[in-house]
């Protein structure tokens, strides 16, 4: 579903990405780690485009990102994101955070959207939230909007850039809890975190980036559990 090949990314003389070879199959979940500044969340900007790349391909749900004459508003919108900042309205409630996009995206009728962002509130576990505002809700409660709010919008895909480490610690298991789920309802998902529990128990690989490059990849139990490079280890035993 998401295919990446010798991806390049410089800022000015900052070579970020120094080709990335990766491949996202359907409903699969792939964890990125690595060091801060190691290019993860750069990586995760040149599949949507937020970034443009400096070189190579990317392909995403069969279309080229990198074509330069691909409709990026169609593709973006079969892509879902969260960030670590939650980036709701907050002049908005959480149910009107979530009709918007897809009234004003999708063209859906006031009651459908309305009926589709119920069921994504009651997914991540808020029905109870619906006219709180996000200033209203906790940090955790937010990003749960946040997540309800893209999946109001079918994405095929899911892009999560460590939505967990603005959160205080006992408000970390709520969201992880609603990506786990997310996760065993097959959705295909690529997810930058720091939570090696989560890219155990989750991920079906796990993807070591340190310096642009890929370092290490394979299943948790080896990238995360027996790691082979010296580079992997020094940084799990950092983060662990
Ligand atoms: P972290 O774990 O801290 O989030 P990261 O692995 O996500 O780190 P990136 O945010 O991808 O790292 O940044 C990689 C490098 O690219 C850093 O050196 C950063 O300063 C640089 N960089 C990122 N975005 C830009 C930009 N828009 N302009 C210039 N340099 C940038
Ligand atoms: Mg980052």
């Amino acid at each position: 579903q998401i295919e990446i090949r010798d991806l390049h990314k410089a800022f000015g003389d900052l070579e970020v990405l120094k080709g990335i070879d990766m491949t996202v199959e359907r409903g699969e979940v792939v964890c990125v780690i690595g060091p801060s500044g190691s290019g993860k969340s750069t990586l995760l900007r040149c599949v949507n485009l937020l970034e443009e790349p400096t070189s190579g391909t990317v392909v995403v749900a069969g279309s080229e990102v990198t074509d330069p004459d691909v409709d990026i508003d169609r593709v973006r919108r079969r892509i879902g994101m969260v960030f670590q900042s939650f980036n709701l309205f907050p002049h908005l409630t959480a149910m009107e955070n979530l009709t918007i996009a897809q009234r004003r995206v999708l063209r859906r009728d006031k009651e459908e959207a309305a009926r589709i962002a119920r069921a994504n509130l009651k997914r991540v576990g808020l029905s109870d939230k619906e006219t709180a505002y996000p200033a209203q809700l906790s940090g955790g409660q937010q990003q749960r909007v946040a997540i309800a709010r893209a999946l109001s919008m079918d994405p095929e895909l899911m892009l999560f850039d460590e939505p967990t480490s603005a959160l205080d610690p006992e408000l970390v298991g709520d969201v992880l809890a609603v990506m786990r789920s997310l996760a065993q309802e097959g959705m295909t998902m690529l997810v930058v975190t720091h939570e090696m529990s989560f890219a155990r128990e989750v991920a079906d690989r796990v993807v070591f980036m340190d310096g642009g490059v890929i370092v290490e990849e394979g299943p948790p139990a080896s990238v995360v559990g027996a790691p082979e490079h010296e580079r992997t280890r020094t940084f799990l035993a950092r983060v662990l």
